[in-house]
């Protein structure tokens, strides 16, 4: 068996396509675009680099975005004062603090100082709450991009095992929830650091969702045929062929496990650009919200 590629590229242009669609229309009824603000800590390459990719996709869907940039040094207050600033603003549907910051202490005061109406990354935690109780809420993006990426790939999630490899906040745990929803109805186990012998789980699995951030840790002896296999990890490996002296590498090792499963998303271009593309969906729907008229 060789596995059909989920094509994460693809379908995100699409998305973005229809998504870019909707904003004009919004554009054209309220005379507004959505807007993104944006605060970014520090100049660590790799958060600059995620940030001009989202403001590129943003301006692609014609959202606008605004930025905040503040120095590593910055202090708690002047960080908060920015999500207030942008909290306040009234042309600045949703808001993203890119994570992490440079100071890892202030990070959950900071997303708790978010606005929930403009949360468009989908953490704080009126939002959790509300996705958690099978309520309305902001979605994070990878989990969100992952289950559109199923759906759209008509992957058949009810009464499918699941296993879940990672449990963090903005992946795996999350995820997990929306699986296990009524409507999805897959059966979820989730796997972490303390799993003992995670192939004894992982080989029972109809859909393996790996986000643990350790490369090629998923191997071939460890699922079985037919497997749905989605690899959200980016691990940059040493590779002395490549110009920037590393590439990036899945949490799946790709080759011998595609010859066994059904589909499998590649890094990059799998879970990667549905992320994005769930961001600015999410910024359509603040900015929705935001200019419905009051009951
Ligand atoms: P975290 O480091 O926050 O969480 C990793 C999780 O994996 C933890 O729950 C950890 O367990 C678990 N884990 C680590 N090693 C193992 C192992 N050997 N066996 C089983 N479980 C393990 O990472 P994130 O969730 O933020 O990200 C995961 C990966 O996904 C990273 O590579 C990241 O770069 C990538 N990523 C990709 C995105 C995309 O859009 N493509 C978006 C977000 C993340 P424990 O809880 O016990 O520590």
């Amino acid at each position: 068996m060789t596995a059909r590629v989920l094509d994460g590229k693809a379908l995100a242009a699409e998305l973005r396509a229809e998504i870019a669609a909707e904003v004009a229309q919004l554009q054209a009824a309220t005379g507004r675009a959505p807007g993104l603000g944006v605060v970014l800590v520090g100049d660590d390459a790799a958060s600059r680099s995620y940030v001009t990719a989202k403001e590129k996709a943003c301006a692609a869907a014609g959202i606008r975005s605004r930025e905040i940039l503040l120095p590593a040094s910055a202090s708690r207050e002047a960080v908060l004062e920015a999500v207030r600033e942008l909290n306040a603003d009234d042309d600045t549907d949703g808001i993203l603090v890119q994570l992490p910051l440079p100071d890892a202490a202030i990070e959950r005061e900071v997303i708790e100082a978010v606005d929930p109406a403009k949360d468009v990354d989908g953490f704080h935690p009126v939002n959790v709450g509300r996705m958690v109780l099978g309520l309305p809420a902001f979605v994070p993006c990878t989990p969100a991009g992952i289950l559109e990426m199923l759906r759209r790939a008509e992957v058949p999630l009810a009464g499918a095992l699941v296993v879940v490899v990672g449990r963090s906040a903005i992946v795996g745990r999350p995820l997990s929830i929306l699986l296990s929803q009524k409507g999805v109805d897959a059966t979820v186990t989730v796997c972490h650091s303390r799993t003992p012998v995670l192939a004894r789980y992982t080989l029972q699995a109809d859909v393996i969702v790996a986000a643990a951030g350790s490369p090629n840790m998923i191997t071939a002896d460890m699922v079985k045929p037919g497997v749905v296999v989605v690899d959200v990890g980016v691990n940059r490996v040493p590779d002395e062929t490549s110009a920037r002296g590393y590439r990036l590498a899945g949490d799946v090792d790709y080759e011998p496990v595609a010859r066994k499963a059904a589909a499998i998303t590649p890094v990059p271009g799998g879970v990667g650009p549905m992320t994005i593309t769930m961001l600015l969906r999410n910024t359509l729907i603040a900015a929705r919200q935001r200019r419905a008229p009051q009951a």
